[in-house]
């Protein structure tokens, strides 16, 4: 008997099951479409050279949350690995994120703090005089916090690459992400925890899902009618966490919603070292792809073959609705903003059904936003309703 039916083996579905199973000991059943379970974290090793690959893009993982660091920590250890990306700009590398470093590379300078603040504050310019906390948009926050030459130059070609939407209309959220450093710390993330699990992400996952309450069904569509932990079969019989996308979940009643996916391009090379480094990205718009990942150099301590590397292209497009591309990124735009108050108000009605993760919810999550989102409904929501119920 199943209490719980969860749609979804990422990072939110495993932990909600993960945490029923134990607390209050619930039968928990979890359906994926793949074959494979857990989400966009999945990750493989390459079979001639057992390189770990992150199958959908490279994940790394931080973290300011002590409870989801403690929680992750039950399942795996971490490696001291910290994150370092550098960007190719009209045929030089200059570090990210932005900091005293890639300015003063960028200013053929020896600018110190001060200087380089007063210089980004001046090419800021008077459009902006509201500064970043007046900014509407993606550019005009990326402006206000590099001014115009650094946006020109390691934002406006990359962002055009990855999103294929006008600066202006995306949100200014996904450029504040990325810090601006004036000092030479080029450390990608600012947070107090991080690090990739020690025996890779698909272990971890394992681990999560490994309790006698947790059964998975693999290669299953919540939407596939012949199977019997379908849609119509179970809302409404039991209650049902949701992770897949949201406007799917309803037909698509409100048009669907915008999202980018991603194309991903592998190679093996017969040599030890492509690139020096994990992620290279491009800013140029004559390069059709955004980044070269190069996985070796996520695991410096492992034992990696010293004649052989993968890398990987990623190259960003739209999503086709109705097609089998993965949905990736939210793009959000006010249109998708307009039809995703809709979709909110149709998951009102659904009494039984609880939305979830980042595609359930239509919003981009790191993995500890995942976890800690997925802890917050288990606590909130679906303990004490279960429990009572
Ligand atoms: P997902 O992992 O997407 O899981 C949803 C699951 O639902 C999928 O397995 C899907 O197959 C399944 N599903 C969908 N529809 C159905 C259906 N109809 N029936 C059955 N199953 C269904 N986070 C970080 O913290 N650091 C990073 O560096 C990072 N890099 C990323 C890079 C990329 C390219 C992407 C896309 C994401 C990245 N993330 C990163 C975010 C991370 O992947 C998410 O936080 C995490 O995957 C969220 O988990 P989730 O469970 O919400 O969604
Ligand atoms: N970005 C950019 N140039 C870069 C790196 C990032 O313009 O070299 C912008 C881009 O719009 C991107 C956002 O900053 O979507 C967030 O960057 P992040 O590295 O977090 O992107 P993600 O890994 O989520 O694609």
């Amino acid at each position: 008997m199943t209490d719980v039916l969860v749609v979804g083996s990422g990072f939110f579905g495993l932990t909600v099951a993960e945490q029923l199973a134990n607390d209050p000991g619930l039968k928990v059943h979890v359906i994926d479409r793949r074959s494979h379970l857990g989400g966009n974290a999945y990750s493989e090793a390459e079979p001639t050279t057992g390189i770990e690959v992150h199958r959908y893009g490279a994940h790394l993982f931080h973290t300011s949350n002590e409870r989801v660091w403690d929680y992750a920590n039950r399942f795996t250890t971490f490696t001291g690995y910290r994150h370092h990306v550098y960007s190719t700009y009209r045929g030089e590398v200059f570090p990210l994120p932005i900091n005293l470093g890639t300015i003063n590379q960028f200013t053929r300078s020896a600018m110190g703090p001060d200087e380089a603040r007063a210089w980004v504050a001046e090419q800021a310019g008077a459009a902006l005089s509201g500064g970043a906390a007046a900014a509407q948009n993606l550019e005009e926050k990326a402006i206000s916090l590099i001014g115009r030459p650094l946006y020109e130059a390691f934002i406006k070609g990359y962002t055009a690459k990855q999103w294929q939407t006008d600066p202006t209309e995306l949100s200014a959220d996904i450029i504040t992400r990325l810090p601006v450093r004036y000092t030479y710390d080029n450390r990608y993330f600012n947070d107090r925890y991080e690090g990739l699990p020690t025996d890779g992400y698909t272990a971890w996952l394992e681990r999560m899902a490994d309790h006698p309450n947790i059964t998975i069904g693999l290669d299953t569509d919540f939407f596939d009618e012949s199977q019997p932990y379908n849609k119509a079969a179970t809302v409404g019989q039991l209650p049902i966490v949701y992770t897949g996308p949201l406007d799917r979940y309803f037909d698509h009643a409100h048009g669907p919603l915008g999202w980018r996916t991603l194309d991903f391009e592998s190679e093996v090379l017969p040599i030890g070292d492509f690139q020096g480094t994990p992620v290279m990205n491009y800013a140029d718009t004559d390069i059709p792809y955004t980044r070269i990942h190069e996985f070796r150099h996520f695991h410096p301590e492992r034992d990696y073959p010293s004649d052989a590397t993968v890398i990987m292209r990623e190259f960003s497009r739209f999503a086709n609705a109705g097609t089998d591309d993965e949905p990736y990124y939210p793009v959000n735009t006010s249109d998708d903003r307009t039809a995703l108050k809709a979709y909110r108000e149709l998951t009102e009605q659904e009494s039984q059904v609880h939305f979830g993760g980042r595609l359930g919810t239509y919003q981009y999550l790191d993995m500890h936003m995942a976890i800690a989102s997925a802890l917050s409904m288990v606590d909130n929501i679906l303990r004490p309703g279960l429990v009572r119920g």
